[in-house]
């Protein structure tokens, strides 16, 4: 009976939104709360407290739960916290947080798919955990503990459960390792919400004065997103930051410190007259954020329909791999692309259409109308330096179609692509294979593609999406309290770098 009314009036409602929303931009807002601190019962309560603020307002928040305090919330009888945050999104945030080894310390010495085994192998039971007590069939998104981050992680998402309905994994944290112009963006083969910049706001939850200081600064940046056209603000708190007079984690573990279970020891705690202050000064923040038009709080799940990945979805067509392929060719280095359509292509994805759209004119005889652009992931190793300057046809044919099968059954791009025992590195094979494409296409797409006789093969070329990703510094993972002074991750940096064949920025969908 009910449905009846409110049916046609919801109708009316949503096309009175709609048409407000195509009028004025939308600021997403993401909170993000990294659910972590399993030693101070407190910070259950905390958990809840927060959760039960956001759903009173009719606002979903994104909770990143770490396995072990899932656990604890089973062992101790805790049923209506996990009760209160499955109203909202559910996320991960590691097995063990900042036990050592820590993800960066134990992935420091792999390479990519020991890495990316290392991952699963020690982060799938806290993730299967986290979904089987918050009875959820996956986990909207995975975020590291401090500075402890790793593209293998990336890769390793989907085989530990994180994956949103949408089928896709989001990567939501902070950080400083990668990014891409202050906004969300892909790599790794997830959806990034991380170094955002300007476009990461925290309100002070205990200082006098915070409040009107983080409004302040929410106006800001959504003035300037506004003015963009929209975008995404991105918002996280710790619900154990409502209680604690410190971190939990640095009690224990700070600097290399691994103490045993039996000695762990509880963070000190706040008086309770100053975090029911804070939890005043929260809900009048988030108020603040829903008086002003156009501002939409969104979760971890709902982001893969706000940020699509159009190549992906839609294929390249002859004008596209045309454009494609000329830009390629006559570049000097591979580097992001965006097509007369807006659609942006990453370097790995350049890579998918160029070979696939040669394979298959090989194959069929004639150039193919539509090629699909599968998702790679970037080579596993550095690439060697080219070997060959000049191939004939058929010797570029076999090394082609050998490459797409790697490609293919690897899903990711060949750290090194075989001419018979020559090596081509792979971003000169792609710009070689472009050269091809681009001349196929040229000659006419209605007649048999005429292959040439000889490939000349460029050497050298650089992945300009290489500058994304941080150089090494001390600060790049020794900056968190947790890791031992002084910790580097070299290989980590080095793996990251490989990855950037994947990063482009996420296009908002209209
Ligand atoms: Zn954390």
């Amino acid at each position: 009976m009910k449905w009846r009314v409110a049916v046609p009036l919801l109708g009316l409602l949503l096309a009175a939104s709609s048409f407000v929303r195509a009028a004025e931009p939308e600021v997403s807002v993401i909170l993000w709360f990294d659910t972590e601190d399993y030693l101070l019962p407190a910070s259950d309560d905390a958990a809840k407290r927060v959760a039960e603020i956001l759903t009173g307002r009719g606002i979903r928040g994104t909770f990143k739960v770490v396995g072990e305090k899932a656990r604890v919330l089973e062992q101790r009888s805790r049923a209506d916290v996990i009760a209160a945050l499955r109203k909202h999104d559910i996320g991960y945030h590691s097995n063990l947080h900042s036990v050592h080894p820590t993800p960066a310390e134990y992935l420091s010495e792999c390479g990519w798919l020991d890495g990316i085994a290392e991952f699963v192998r020690r982060e799938r039971a806290g993730a299967g955990d986290v979904r089987r007590i918050f009875g959820v069939p996956g986990l909207s998104c995975y975020g590291q503990p401090g500075s402890s981050w790793a593209p293998q992680a990336h890769a390793a998402l989907l085989q530990i459960g994180v994956v949103t309905p949408g089928g896709i994994s989001v990567y939501l944290d902070e950080g400083s390792q990668v990014g891409l112009d202050e906004k969300p963006f892909w790599y790794g083969g997830a959806l990034n919400v991380f170094n955002m910049g300007r476009n990461q706001l925290r309100m002070d939850l205990h200082e006098t004065g915070g409040l009107e200081k983080g409004c302040a600064e929410f106006k800001a940046a959504y003035d300037r997103l506004r003015g963009e056209g929209g975008g995404l603000v991105s918002i996280y708190y710790h619900p154990a930051e409502w209680v604690h007079q410190e971190f939990w984690d640095a009690v224990n573990f700070r600097r290399g410190a691994n103490p045993p279970r039996e000695e762990w020891k509880r963070p000190p705690q706040r008086p309770p007259a100053e975090t029911e202050a804070a939890y005043e000064r929260f809900g009048a923040y988030l108020d603040f954020q829903r008086s002003l038009p156009g501002v939409r709080h969104v979760t971890a799940s709902e982001l893969p329909a706000i940020y699509r990945n159009r190549i992906r979805e839609e294929g390249a067509d002859l004008a596209t791999v045309n454009e494609i392929a000329e830009r390629l060719a006559r570049g000097g280095a591979v580097d992001i692309l965006r097509d007369r359509r807006g659609r942006f292509v990453s370097p790995a994805e350049q890579f998918a259409l160029i070979t696939s759209f040669l394979e298959r004119s090989i194959g069929n005889g004639r150039l193919p109308a539509l090629v699909e652009v599968s998702g790679l992931r970037g080579p596993s190793e550095r690439p060697p330096v080219t070997e060959v300057a000049e191939l004939p046809w058929r010797a570029f044919r076999d090394a082609l179609l050998d490459a797409v099968d790697e490609a293919h059954v690897r899903a990711q791009v060949p750290a090194r692509v075989f001419a018979g025992a020559k090596k081509i590195a792979p971003a000169d094979f792609l710009r070689a294979a472009a050269a091809v494409a681009f001349a196929l296409i040229e000659a006419g797409p209605g007649a048999p593609p005429r292959f040439p006789a000889a490939v000349a093969i460029p050497s050298g070329t650089a992945v300009a999406t290489e500058r994304f990703v941080a150089e090494d510094s001390p600060d790049l993972f020794g900056g968190w309290i947790i890791h031992p002074e002084g910790f580097r991750a070299p290989r980590i940096v080095e793996m990251a770098k490989l990855q950037a064949w994947t990063l482009k920025p996420a296009e908002r969908a209209p």
